[in-house]
């Protein structure tokens, strides 16, 4: 178990203070109030990690894959039995409610089974015809980075399938969430993993990545978080030529038509928008209805939102709990003053919550103008923009309007409209009549400015993986 709420670095299978900078502070966001600390690594630490994942790649790679399968299964199942302590800890840490927090470590325990349980087909050889076979081959060391918004799914979504793959993994977590990557961390440890194929550390993310991406040992860089910060690790990348795989922001619309049910898409949508406060890649943000339904939607969406109960997150009847961090709040008061100052209609919340910590009110804004910023930067928040539309094209081309496409959402009966919307929207993903975000078994990845690459399924795992082609002139027994 780890040691309070005072988080250290797992270097080559072993806990160690940070030789880097002081530990930073953790902040709860339900009171603002420091509870705990996480240690900085150094450059010397990473080379330490690096050294650990290196001296480990053979071992891992030549471990049958369905040994390497049996050990996430065990893991899994050592994350499931502490889910309660965990989930208190990323809910502490991150602001969301407990529940939220719980259901976030059983999707991370489904991806380490999921990714266990299928270990020999993911990494089997396959054959073109009797004379050609590609082998699935590990990539090699990975660094990976994952946010603060969903850091056991994140975490898991990353470490399952690189390990699976049989890559030695460098875990940064987010400083501000530690806990997530400490839990999988000591599951895997526990479950047999050998010392160095998974390190994690935390400590200052820009010269983190830059240290680890200039080692021409790492073969994999996968990041999820902004797109400011997923190009500048592209470029450090493109060193090396190390592959990416970059899931980033979005800016998700929602299309909803006038033969659908309103009630259920405005609980559907509400119920999915305000988990983790709206701080997730793929919430919707903009909502596009028919005119003839728009009033009706508004007025339903705005009773919704405005009864949300936001609280502490450990209160069993909070709905919401605050945000994650300052930065945010900061974001909220930017993009939602912006979008007032040209005109925009506050239809329910616009302001922060009158309490200690980081809480803001859910918040519908109707006519709002294309060019306000809160229709091009990512939102991150509690926040919904509603704007009604007359033809399906102009909905198509609203929609596609946004840099971003990594999610869209449509909401109608008609085959005829679901068909064409499927085909017409750029995004990664699309869920129609109702909203559905990353599952282990199925391949996301972002369009546009969200990012390149996939996670998840089997494409999630090709991602750790080389395909060698083997040629021979006879037929060959490889499969
Ligand atoms: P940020 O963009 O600086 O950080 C986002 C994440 O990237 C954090 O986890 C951070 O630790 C990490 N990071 C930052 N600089 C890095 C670097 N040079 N190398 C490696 N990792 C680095 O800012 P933030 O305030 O934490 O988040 C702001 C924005 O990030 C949000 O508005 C949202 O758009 C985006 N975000 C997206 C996701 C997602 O799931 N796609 C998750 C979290 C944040």
């Amino acid at each position: 178990m780890p040691d309070g709420s005072n988080y250290k670095l797992f270097i080559d299978g072993t806990w160690r203070s940070g030789t880097g900078t002081a530990d930073i502070a953790l902040i709860n966001p339900a009171n603002a109030k420091p509870f705990g600390s996480v240690a900085v690594a150094s450059a010397g630490d990473l080379d330490d990690a690096l050294n650990a994942a290196r001296g480990s790649a053979t071992l891992w790679a030549d471990t049958p894959a369905h040994e390497r399968g049996a050990i996430l299964v065990r893991a899994a199942g050592i994350l499931a039995r502490n889910i309660d302590t965990a989930a208190t800890a990323l809910s502490q840490e991150q602001g969301k409610t407990l529940a939220e927090a719980k259901g976030e470590f059983a999707r991370a325990v489904e991806t380490f089974e999921w990714n266990g349980r299928h270990a020999e087909e993911l990494t089997a050889p396959a054959s073109i015809d009797e004379k050609r076979t590609v082998l699935h081959e590990p990539a090699g060391i990975v660094a990976a980075f994952t946010p603060w918004n969903y850091p056991a799914v994140l975490n898991a979504r990353k470490l399952a399938a690189a390990l699976v793959a049989g890559c030695p993994v460098i875990l940064k977590a987010a400083e501000e969430t530690p806990s997530a990557g400490v839990y999988m961390a000591e599951a895997l440890q526990e479950a047999g993993l050998p010392a160095g194929v998974v390190n994690l550390v935390f400590g200052n993310p820009a010269m983190i990545s830059e240290h680890l991406l200039a080692s021409p040992s790492v073969r994999v860089l996968s990041f999820t978080g902004s797109t400011p910060v997923g190009r500048r690790l592209a470029k450090h990348a493109a060193e090396n030529l190390q592959r990416c795989v970059l899931e980033l922001g979005g800016h998700s619309p929602v299309v909803v038509f006038a033969d659908a049910d309103i009630s259920k898409a405005v609980s559907a949508i509400s119920e999915y928008k305000f988990e983790c406060a709206g701080q997730s890649c793929n919430a919707p943000s903009r909502i596009l209805v028919a005119r003839p339904v728009y009033e009706d939607f508004v007025d339903k969406l705005v009773e919704v939102a405005g009864n949300i109960k936001v609280g502490r997150p450990d209160d069993p009847a909070t709905e919401m709990g605050p945000m994650a961090n300052p930065r945010r709040i900061e974001a909220m008061e930017r993009l939602i003053g912006d979008a007032v100052s040209r005109g925009a209609q506050v239809k329910t919340g616009g302001a922060r919550i009158d309490q200690p910590g980081f809480y803001w009110a859910p918040t519908i804004l109707t006519e709002v103008p294309s060019d306000s910023l809160i229709l091009t930067e990512e939102p991150f928040g509690p926040v919904l923009t509603v704007a009604p539309f007359d033809t399906i094209e102009e909905a198509i081309t609203e929609a596609n309007a946004s840099d971003f496409g990594l999610a869209a959402y449509v909401f109608t009966h008609s085959h005829e409209i679901q068909r064409r919307m499927a085909r017409a929207l750029s995004a990664g993903a699309l869920s129609i009549n109702y909203l559905k975000g990353v599952s282990a078994d199925a391949p996301l990845g972002g369009l546009k400015q969200s990012g390149y690459g996939y996670e998840g399924g089997v494409e999630g795992v090709r991602s750790f993986q080389n395909l060698k082609l083997v040629n021979s002139a006879s037929p060959i027994g490889i499969a």
